[in-house]
């Protein structure tokens, strides 16, 4: 069996609050991760073109510095081409060296650029012969070399860190030959520092993403299950006592979750209520019926006592009690009439029905059954026209005005019917000039077996049933029905029926 829920006595539950704030923190502090991965990525590829653009710099650069001889480079050659500049002493390069600079286009300050990122931390620069014979070299390193045909740059690991490798042809400007090889290793210090910085500075905003992430988390956590914490306390107030009048408390809010409250709230107001008539109307249905009930115990009572010999008290008692069960069946079958009527609205919603001709179909049936009644219609309506409304409803509704009209007559035996319409309904009126009623009584007729006198009511074969069968129809095709009545002299009840379709005359 399932164990209702409030009965569950889980430990293992995390409660929703846990779940949200868990899950926006990591929603958050994921994003974030996310975002500066994605930066990181992006910067170290920035660095790693950068400074593989400084490795063929300095290759480029230190080749245009050797390769103005035509024979292969030797020690000294190199030394004096490059180690003056190296150490920046640029007075000892003379004029050799500004004309080669105006020669290829190249200021000093390139050179400068050159021979300072030659002199960077992490860069080896050497120069071999072109048998590959070690000529010069910034520091002494244990690098191994290759030759290469065309400049070449590749990655390499140096102390198990990534670096780079540049190796160049020298080939003389003046003969075309090769004359030796330019190295450059760059162990990338730089770029190796600057990633370490950048991933501590990303670990400890991370850290503190994540702090943040958290605490807001719980915040939101916090804050949206409010109103639920307020819909469960409500829900238990009604569970331990289904008449409470406890609700939701409504803040000022406009969300989803303010509107499921006042939705909530509407729908205990109705189901209370209906509970509500349901109990009215097993009362009034068990008091209905207790009257027939009572009349044919006691006629079966006589009956048993003496009726078996007298044939007069057996006449007369068999009347009754066949008037009482009568009276039963029109009481049975109007409340399901009533019960019905609730239903009008979801089974009946696109049925239509010509006004005119059945308003008078109907007043001629009442003519034939009542010839000492003088019956009238007023007729305003021109054009054809449909009612929303089925058409047996319709005429149950008149048929129940136009009985109460006859039944509650008294010597002006007349009874005035008029149709008009406007662009949305067609107004009936019946007016009858008859007993009527007080104005608090107006008030009440249309509540169910409500009756102004009980004991006539009843005795014209009323269950003050009617008015309310007719009003519960009305509503449930969204039209009207209200009384105007002055005690003693007759009652005029207006209708109202929403217009389904209307011909317009041309
Ligand atoms: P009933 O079956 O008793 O007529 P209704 O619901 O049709 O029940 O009417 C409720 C009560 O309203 C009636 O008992 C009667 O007292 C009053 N009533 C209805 N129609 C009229 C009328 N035309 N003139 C005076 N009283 C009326």
């Amino acid at each position: 069996m399932i164990k209702p829920y409030f009965n569950r006595n889980d430990k293992k539950r995390i409660s929703l609050k846990w779940k949200w704030t868990i899950g926006a923190t990591l929603a958050i502090f994921l994003t974030y991760t996310i975002f500066t991965v994605a930066i990181f990525i992006g910067f170290r590829q920035i660095m790693l073109t950068e400074e593989t653009q400084d490795v063929k710099e300095i290759l480029v650069g230190v080749t245009n510095r050797l390769n103005g001889g035509s024979n292969a480079l030797s020690k000294e050659k190199v030394f004096l081409s490059l180690s003056g500049n190296y150490t920046f002493s640029a007075l000892e390069l003379g004029e050799e060296y500004d004309q080669r600079n105006l020669v290829y286009g190249q200021s000093s300050n390139y050179q400068d650029t050159i021979f300072a990122k030659m002199n960077e931390e992490g860069v080896v620069v050497r120069v071999y012969s072109p048998t590959s014979r070690l000529l010069f070299e910034t520091e002494p390193k244990d690098i191994p070399f290759k030759r290469t045909a065309q400049l070449l740059i590749e990655p390499i690991k140096i102390k198990n860190k990534e670096g780079l490798q540049g190796i160049a042809p020298i080939y003389s400007r003046v003969t075309q030959n090769l004359i030796g090889y330019v190295q450059v290793n760059n162990e990338m210090v730089n770029y190796h520092q600057m990633s370490e910085k950048i991933l501590w500075a990303i670990g400890g905003i991370g850290i503190l993403a994540l702090v943040f992430s958290a605490v807001l988390g719980y915040l939101l956590a916090v804050n949206f299950l409010k109103p639920i914490k307020k819909i469960t306390n409500t829900m238990n107030d009604i569970r331990k006592d289904t008449q409470s009048t406890s609700r939701i408390e409504l803040d000022e809010g406009n969300d989803e979750l303010t509107h499921l409250s006042i939705v909530f709230n509407d729908m205990l107001d109705r189901m209370q209520k209906y509970i509500e008539q349901q109990k009215d109307f097993v009362e009034d249905v068990s008091h209905e019926l207790r009257t027939p009930v009572a009349i044919m115990e006691g006629h079966l009572k006589l009956l048993n006592r003496w009726g078996k010999d007298d044939p007069e008290i057996l006449d007369e008692s068999l009347q009754a009690s066949l008037q009482e069960v009568e009276r039963m069946k029109s009481l049975v079958q109007e409340m399901l009439d009533l019960s019905r009527a609730e239903q009008v609205e979801i089974h009946y919603k696109n049925e239509k029905t010509a006004i005119k001709p059945l308003v008078l179909q109907t007043i001629n049936n009442f003519k034939l059954i009542y010839p000492d009644f003088v019956f009238n219609l007023d007729d305003d309506i021109r054009e054809e026209t449909d009612v929303s409304i089925y058409r047996n409803h319709l005429e149950q509704i008149l048929v129940i005005i136009l009985d109460n009209a006859v039944k509650y007559s008294s010597d002006r035996k007349e009874i005035h019917v008029s149709i008009a319409s406007d662009n949305q309904n067609v107004d009936i009126a019946i007016q009858d000039f008859g007993e009527g009623m007080t104005q608090e009584d107006t008030e009440r007729i249309f509540n169910r077996f409500y009756r102004v006198d009980k004991a006539r009511s009843r005795y014209k074969g009323g269950n003050g049933l009617g008015l309310a069968i007719a009003k519960e129809l009305l509503t449930g095709y969204k039209g009207t029905i209200f009384v105007e009545s002055v005690l003693n002299h007759g009652s005029i009840f207006r209708i109202k029926v929403p217009i389904y379709f209307k011909k317009i005359e041309e």
